[in-house]
Formats: structure tokens, C-alpha cells, sequence
């Protein structure tokens, strides 16, 4: 079965997103763990954590997605800045520890002109600051389009980063369709390239979460404009054959496309259709 889900709003607790994601048809979701902006955070619920964890249990929902706010810059130039977004994280991490089943995705960083080594070397040394022995989340780092001074734009920034810590072993990876393929890694007409070289540089043990978003411009553009599923450049086939790839196929799946709520429900059906349908008499 296709673990799949969507981005989901957070503002009426965590149990709220559980309820709603079953009335979508997912059987996983993603969150934003805060405004994405980043600020403030309502006061801590623990007791909508535990009855989220139970409806999880009760309808075996596939792992699910904590996204950090996605102003928060590990590598800033700015040291208040950097602390801001160590502190963010930090706390983050200790209120997912109510959710056994979570994983917490963020975006690396813009390096700001420091230029790409420095960005890494800050990041890491955030991570090895905040994921300590007490902190149980596993923490993926997104692949990133490339925009302006984004690190992550390559499979080898993202192994710089998990080399350059301590705990770099225990770092996983996000892998989003939308920006790989604008960072020029061509999903489309290479797919088996592209995981053999992200296997390679990273390794296939890392990959715990999909962004499934097909993307508004042609691959290598940099932009990191969302569209859609089959409605981009990437196109409803070659998403079927990343949702079905073996190396793939048993990950959870999160929408980030352009929706509300109604489209993202079809969107589920649409890839579940598609997944079904690819697999037909392979999967008993
Ligand atoms: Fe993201
Ligand atoms: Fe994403
Ligand atoms: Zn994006």
C-alpha cells in the first residue's frame, strides 16, 4: 500500500491533523511544528500528542512529518539569528518526543554569501548542539532546489553536513521531487541514475521521507515553484514510476502541492490509482 499524505495545518492541535488526514484518505501527514514563519509557538498540549499517537496506532498510520519553520537559517550570518534558529529547533525537538512516529524535516540553510563550507559548518555544528542523547526524533535534512544560497542543493552538500558532525550518523534525508528535479537532477528521463548516485553519495539507509510535488518550471531552474501532480514538468508517468520504484515505494509520501483540503484528496486518490494500478498483480 502507498503510504501518502499532505501538508496540513497545525492550528488546531495534533489530534485535529490525525482526524483530518483519515478524512483525505492518508494514512500519513506533514506539519509545520510552528508558524512557518517562525515566532512564537502555541503553549504545549501533551495530552493532544497522546491521542494523536493513538489514532495513529488505532488506523496504522506510515511515519509522519514535522517540518521546521522555514525561516529558520542554521547557517545565517547573523549570530542572533543562528541562535534563534538553535533554540527553535531545540525546543521543537523536545515536544516531538511525545510522538514516537515523527520525524523532523528542515531546510539546511542559506549560507548569505559565506559561501557553501561555511554554511555546512555551521549546520552541523547546530545539530550537534540540539540532537542530543535525550532526543529520540530522527532528523532529515531536505534536498533543496538551489534558490539564492540554499546548502542542500546537491547530494554532496548534504553528505558534507552529516560529515562534518557528530551526529551525523543519525541524520536522514527528505528527498523532494520538486527541488531535486529544479537542482537539476533529472527524475524524469534518469531516475535510475539519480537514486544510484544519491545512494552513492548518501546511501539509501538515509531516505525516510518524500516531498511529492510536481514543479512549475523545467528541471535545473532553481526556483522552487510547487505545481500540481501532473500539471508540471515532472508529469503524472514519471511520478508513478518514483512512487512505485522499489527503493522508494515503501516510504511515506507528503503532498506539498498548490491545494486545499479537496485537492489534496485528490491528489491522494489520483496517486494511489496510479500506485494500484503500476503494481497490479506484483504486490500479493
Ligand atoms: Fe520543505
Ligand atoms: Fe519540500
Ligand atoms: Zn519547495
Amino acid at each position: 500500500m502507498l503510504h501518502i499524505g499532505c501538508h496540513l495545518s497545525c492550528s488546531n492541535g495534533y489530534l485535529a491533523m490525525g482526524r483530518q488526514a483519515l478524512t483525505l484518505g492518508a494514512d500519513t501527514f506533514q506539519f509545520f511544528t510552528r508558524n512557518p514563519r517562525g515566532g512564537s509557538v502555541k503553549p504545549f498540549d501533551a495530552a493532544d500528542a497522546e491521542a494523536l499517537v493513538s489514532l495513529m496506532q488505532e488506523h496504522h498510520f506510515a511515519p509522519i512529518v514535522a517540518h521546521a519553520p522555514y525561516t529558520l537559517n542554521a547557517c545565517a550570518a547573523d549570530e542572533g539569528l543562528r541562535d534563534f534558529a538553535k533554540r527553535t529547533m531545540r525546543e521543537d525537538l523536545e515536544r516531538l518526543e511525545y510522538i514516537p512516529g515523527v520525524m523532523l524535516n528542515f531546510h539546511p540553510g542559506s549560507h548569505v554569501k559565506q559561501g557553501a563550507e561555511t554554511g555546512v559548518r555551521l549546520i552541523a555544528q547546530m545539530l550537534d548542539e540540539v540532537i542530543t542523547d535525550d532526543i529520540h526524533t530522527p532528523v532529515l535534512l531536505e534536498t533543496m532546489a538551489g534558490k539564492g544560497s540554499e546548502v542542500g542543493r546537491s547530494f554532496e552538500e548534504l553528505r558534507a553536513i552529516m560529515d562534518s558532525c557528530r551526529v551525523g550518523d543519525r541524520l536522514g534525508v527528505c528527498l523532494d521531487t520538486c527541488h531535486v528535479y529544479d537542482a537539476g537532477y533529472d527524475v524524469v528521463g534518469r531516475l535510475e541514475d539519480v537514486l544510484g548516485e544519491f545512494d552513492r553519495v548518501i546511501g539509501f539507509e538515509r531516505l525516510h521521507a518524500i516531498h511529492v510535488n510536481d514543479s512549475k518550471n523545467p528541471m535545473g531552474s532553481h526556483k522552487d515553484r510547487h505545481e500540481k501532480i501532473g500539471e508540471g514538468s515532472i508529469g503524472l508517468e514519471a511520478m508513478t514510476r518514483i512512487i512505485t520504484h522499489p527503493r522508494l515505494r515503501h516510504l511515506p509520501f507528503e503532498l506539498e502541492t498548490p491545494n486545499e483540503l479537496d485537492g489534496y484528496a485528490r491528489e491522494i486518490r489520483l496517486l494511489r490509482a496510479a500506485y494500484d494500478e503500476a503494481l497490479k498483480g506484483e504486490e500479493a
